[in-house]
């Protein structure tokens, strides 16, 4: 073996045990460009390190997108914010900064069914994982049925241990399916738990004065609600359902369509109730 080759083959072992594959790939055609452009060592070995950190964030950002369970395709880029409340974009300009991590502080937010809430909470999920924020998404029930588990295997400690490393627990659709008083107090176990120590997000169709029929009782209705709203922003998304909007929207302009075909003598009386009701 060549000394240039018994050179590169230490190297190559070396960046592989400090794990820096990126270096690996790449610091020979750097090598070369540094020559080509008589760059310093410190240039080249700037650009390296800068190569290496920044895969290793893209990386870093991919594998949290995936253990957060967020929708993939829930994101701001695929949310009209001018369909909110002016208030509601103002709110979120301020949120998806961060900066309410920090403070460990809740959002709580509101809406008739479609009003976007869930798509809101996982574009703003996205956009904190982007950061290096760590985010969790899940849908009620489903954390509900998880808790339960845990707790009958005398694991709901561990349970919310594991949950207490995200900086973001995204709940969906609380109060969306009714629950047994063993679903609600795991549920009020998890809000008491994070108060204070973890940022909450939920989305929820009921009101406040109607979460009795989550918790159940007065007391602890009071109590999660407590929680939850001491440290919090409230978004109410008080709009139209977007799919029924964009089922309307949509009506018109098939019916005018259809108004044109010869074959159609009466488009608007039989078209337009059909495609409403097959997309909401
Ligand atoms: P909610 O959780 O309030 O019931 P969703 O967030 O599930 O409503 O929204 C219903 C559907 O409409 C989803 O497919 C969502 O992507 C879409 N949607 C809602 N609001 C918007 C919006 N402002 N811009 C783009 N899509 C939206
Ligand atoms: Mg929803």
């Amino acid at each position: 073996m060549s000394v240039t080759a018994a050179l590169r083959a230490e190297m190559v072992a070396l960046l592989k045990e400090l794990k820096m594959p990126t270096v690996r790939e790449c610091y020979e055609d750097e090598a070369n460009r540094a020559r080509a452009e008589t760059l310093s060592y410190e240039r080249y070995l700037l650009e390296l390190a800068r190569r290496e950190a920044e895969t290793r964030r893209v990386n870093r950002i991919e594998r949290m997108l995936r253990q957060s369970r967020l929708p993939p395709d829930k994101t701001l880029a695929t949310f009209d914010l001018d369909r909110l409340p002016l208030r509601v974009q103002q709110q979120i300009a301020i949120l998806r900064e961060g900066a309410f991590l920090d403070n460990r502080e809740n959002i709580l937010a509101f809406g008739n069914p479609g009003s976007g809430k869930t798509h809101l909470l996982a574009a703003l999920g996205n956009e904190l994982i982007q950061q290096g924020r760590r985010v969790l998404f899940c849908h009620c029930a489903l954390l509900v049925q998880d808790l339960l588990l845990a707790k009958e295997e005398l694991k709901l400690p561990r349970m919310l241990k594991r949950l207490e490393r995200f900086e973001a627990l995204i709940i969906d659709d609380i109060g969306y399916v009714e629950q047994s008083r063993d679903e609600m107090e795991v549920l009020f176990t998890l809000l008491a738990q994070r108060y204070e120590r973890g940022s909450v997000l939920l989305t929820s169709n009921l009101p406040f004065s109607q979460w009795e029929r989550i918790f159940k009782d007065p007391m602890t209705t009071a109590a999660a609600i407590d929680r939850l709203v001491h440290h919090s922003v409230i978004l109410e998304l008080n709009v139209d359902s977007y799919r029924i909007q964009h089922a309307k929207s949509k009506t018109p302009r098939r019916a005018a369509g259809a108004v044109r075909t010869s074959k159609n003598p009466e488009p608007k009386k039989r078209q337009a109730p059909k495609k409403t009701q097959n997309e909401t």
